[in-house]
């Protein structure tokens, strides 16, 4: 076991045992939230050939040099119809968006500028080549347009439609359980007794992990009792992974820390982090599991930090296209904030835009059970052990929206 280990060698030792990667094949209507397993390429051009993209008439742009220039209609081009005629010199053919080009003709003019009665129309605007919508120079057959490992979004799921995909093959949801543990805990909506307090992280980071494109299972909370504790993670070691919150920092009764002690397997235990300091790792029969801390705001930083950097790499979500839970960004500090000695500090602030720039404020109680100041902040700083930041700093920060 590692003791007090860096945010990377955290992520390194907890990649030895990853969620495991299996894909199945989705309709595109059931995309939503899901991620590709495998690149989509395109299986048409788009467009698929040359058409218009205004309604107008199609014509030859050297005959309609002069203004009023008189130009023959020799027929209509209509979306899905028949292949249009063909235009020579002094021709003209009707045309609606996204109908195809003519033979013959090289540009369009916008039937707002034009006069027309059943055989003849009048030219009063410019004949634009821009107007055509060129084959393929969107995408050409075969493109790879959607990378492995992009969450798809509505976007997404459009632009698969448009090459031709009903169906894709998607990773395979990983099915996370999640255990929050301690005696006081009763579920939000009960009476409480002397004593007793909401149950909120299990919430929270069920609803972390769904994000992440993973099923999350929420079990019931788990007293602090060991032999309590064996038989629930015994259940769960089904499961393709556990988080569990609560038990794991010095005390006597953190039976999380003291039952994987004994009887599971720890890779890491604390880390070099503030706030949430405590975490640990390692598998229970062969299931991989984050003992995260029970106070409310360290288990969701320690989530977004670690556990969402491990899904990703563990399934091979795509950088930029993927799940972006806890995107990087640069932001400009309007006071000053203190880092910690030796801890990654991961102080809450809130981020705002002005004039092009981020510029981040804190503005609650920082304390690690103020959940309330999980919500009036956006993000976190990520300033390096031993590092204070200053106002005008313009340091890394992550959001946690
Ligand atoms: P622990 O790590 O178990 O010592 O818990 C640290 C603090 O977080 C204590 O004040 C607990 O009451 C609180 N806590 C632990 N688990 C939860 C939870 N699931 N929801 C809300 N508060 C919790
Ligand atoms: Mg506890």
């Amino acid at each position: 076991m590692e003791k007090g280990v860096s945010l990377e060698r955290a992520i390194e030792l907890a990649l030895q045992y990853p969620l495991p990667k299996h894909s199945e094949t989705i309709s595109l209507d059931a995309g939503r939230g899901r991620v590709l397993a495998s690149a989509l390429a395109s299986k048409v051009d788009d467009p698929r050939f040359d058409n218009s993209a205004m309604d107008g008439f199609a014509v030859i742009a050297s005959d309609c040099q002069s203004p009023g220039a008189e130009l023959t209609i020799v027929g209509t081009s209509q979306t899905g119809g028949e292949t249009p005629p063909s235009i020579t010199s002094g021709q003209a053919c009707r045309i609606m968006t996204g109908a195809p080009l003519p033979e013959g003709a090289d540009a369009i003019v916008m039937v707002e500028d034009t006069e027309a009665n059943q055989e003849q129309v009048t030219i009063n605007g410019p004949a634009r080549t821009g107007y055509i919508r060129k084959r393929a120079e969107n995408l050409s057959i075969g493109q790879e347009a959607l990378p492995a490992g992009t969450l798809l979004s509505s976007a997404s799921i459009a632009l698969a439609g448009t090459m031709g995909h009903g169906e894709v093959e998607a990773i395979k949801k990983p099915r996370i359980a999640i255990l929050s543990t301690g005696d006081e805990l009763v579920q939000p909506g009960k009476e409480l007794a002397p004593g007793q307090i909401y149950e909120s992280n299990s919430h929270a980071l069920a609803s972390l992990v769904e994000s992440m494109g993973c099923e999350a299972v929420r079990h019931e909370s788990a007293n602090d009792s060991m032999d309590e504790l064996r038989t629930t993670l015994d259940t769960l070691s089904t499961f393709d992974a556990i988080l569990t919150s609560g038990g794991v920092s010095m005390g006597e009764w953190d039976l999380v820390r003291k039952i994987m002690e004994e009887e599971g397997d720890i890779s890491f235990w604390r880390m070099k982090l503030r706030p949430g300091g405590p975490p640990l790792f390692g598998t229970w029969k062969g299931t991989p599991l984050f003992g995260l801390p029970g106070n409310p705001v360290s288990s969701l930083v320690v989530f977004h930090v670690l556990v969402a950097p491990w899904i990703a790499k563990a399934l091979g979500y795509h950088s930029e296209m993927g799940p972006r839970l806890s995107q990087r960004v640069s932001v400009k500090l309007e006071e000053d904030v203190s880092g910690a000695p030796g801890k990654l500090c991961l102080r809450r602030i809130r981020i705002r835009s002005e004039n092009g720039q981020l510029l981040a404020t804190t503005h609650t109680h920082q304390g690690s059970g103020n959940m309330h100041s999980m919500v009036a902040h956006n993000g976190l700083t990520l300033l390096p052990p031993d590092t204070d930041g200053k106002a005008g700093d313009v340091i890394d920060a992550i959001w946690i929206i």
